[in-house]
């Protein structure tokens, strides 16, 4: 490991990173699989939404004028519209969504209105009531949505309304998890002793699928040189990110770093100024990009939250998250002189903005200080205690 001095800043770390992903090529997606997915073009519509002057009411639609008795001459419901022209003196029953017939250019609610026999008394009505125009919504020829953003439930609800079937995304990254420890066993399976259950291998699984990673395959290495080389050259072929969890350290039985230079992949970090996650190692083989993620795992989380998450994104060519949050700590917090460190957070807003309390004890084993953290309050290294009312970054979960 480098000297406390060569370690690299979180953002310097974070840099390196970003300039070593190349964006995925496109894929089209069919709307129903969209959910998720990044825009890889800008998307135009084709049509006016709404694509005709329809009613927002239930009434009558009629020519604009003064209160009068008009003879009902047809009806145009949500989805039939009436072959039927208005001319002054005649109305034709309408129902909200339905086609504003020519002729008219106002509708008068069913409530402020009285039908006997086929007429109907209507109040006095001004061009464009209870109207909604033709293209109020979206016009023909608008971007509607911008190349790189994520697709939510709106977003796929509005290319829906302009009729996209199908859009261009970004073929999501495949990601491999490799799991290094002779101490791991599955949960399920018997503990004997001086063993432990795998947390890293499902928390880091729900991270990938969070940052839009499709975890190909999670696959356990005990700490042995010749495993640990086979695992990460299947890795290497099978994924476009690999995450190795555990190893990098420098341990004898460390190994990752040793296989993963036989290996060819090119060592772009190892060392961040951080805690926790101080043995954090990054390459690049191709164009596949490989963490080695440190196996204590709070550190795991955090590192794959600042490093690997943003790779995942990017990779998508989506547009940089708004990911931080300027915060109060309600409680101080002890600094590290050394390292940066990533503080879990529950945060509250008041008054005067958001508030950041620590989840509790920190320990990088104790993974029960994820739970409830909204964040990870950033401290800077310094000496003494970052006094309580401060306000410090936070990186949002
Ligand atoms: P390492 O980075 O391999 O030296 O591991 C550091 C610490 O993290 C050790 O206490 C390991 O037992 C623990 N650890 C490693 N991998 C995992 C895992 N998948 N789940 C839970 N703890 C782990
Ligand atoms: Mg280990």
């Amino acid at each position: 490991m480098r000297a406390v001095a060569d370690l690299l800043p979180i953002s310097e770390a974070r840099e390196l990173v970003l300039a070593a992903v190349e964006p995925l090529p496109a894929e089209d997606v069919p709307l129903d699989h969209a959910l998720g997915r990044v825009l890889a073009y800008d998307v135009e519509s084709a049509l006016d939404v709404p694509p005709f002057d329809s009613s927002a009411m239930d009434g009558y639609a009629v020519v604009a004028g003064a209160a009068a008795e008009l003879r009902v001459v047809g009806e145009a419901r949500a989805g039939h519209p009436a072959p039927a022209r208005v001319e002054p003196g005649t109305a034709v029953r309408i129902s909200t969504g339905g086609a504003v017939p020519a002729g008219a250019d106002a509708v008068v609610p069913v409530e402020r209105s009285e039908e006997s026999d086929a007429s109907v008394r209507v109040p006095d009505a001004s061009a464009g009531d209870n109207v909604r125009r033709a293209g109020e919504d979206v016009r023909r020829g608008d971007v509607v949505l911008r190349a790189g953003i994520v697709l939510g439930p709106a977003e796929v609800g509005v290319l829906a309304s302009v009729g996209r079937a199908v859009v261009s995304c970004a073929r999501l990254p495949r990601v491999v998890l490799l799991v290094t420890g002779d101490e791991l066993t599955e949960p399920g399976d018997e503990l004997a002793p001086g063993r432990i259950f795998s947390s890293n291998a499902y928390a880091l699984a729900g991270q990938v699928a969070t940052a839009g990673g499709r975890l190909v395959r999670r696959e356990n290495v005990p700490d042995d040189a010749e495993e640990t080389r086979a695992g990460l050259e299947r890795a290497l072929g099978d994924a476009d990110v690999v995450c190795v969890s555990g190893g990098v350290s420098v341990g004898p039985h460390d190994h990752v770093k040793r296989a993963l230079r036989e290996l060819g992949v090119e060592e772009r970090f190892w060392g961040v100024r951080l805690k926790p996650g101080k043995p954090t190692w990054f390459g690049v083989r191709d164009r596949r990009l490989v963490f080695g993620l440190p196996g204590n795992p709070v550190s795991a989380m955090v590192t794959f939250h600042l490093f690997a998450r943003p790779a995942l994104r990017a990779l998508q060519g989506a547009t940089p998250e708004d990911d931080r949050a300027k915060a109060i700590l309600d409680e101080p917090v002890r600094r590290n002189p050394h390292r940066e460190q990533a503080v879990r957070v529950r945060l509250r807003a008041n008054g005067d903005g958001w508030h950041a309390a620590t989840t509790g004890d920190q320990g990088s084993h104790m993974l029960t200080s994820m739970l409830g953290a909204a964040g990870l309050a950033l401290i800077p290294l310094g000496h003494g205690e970052l006094a309580a009312g401060e306000r410090v970054e936070v990186a949002l979960l």
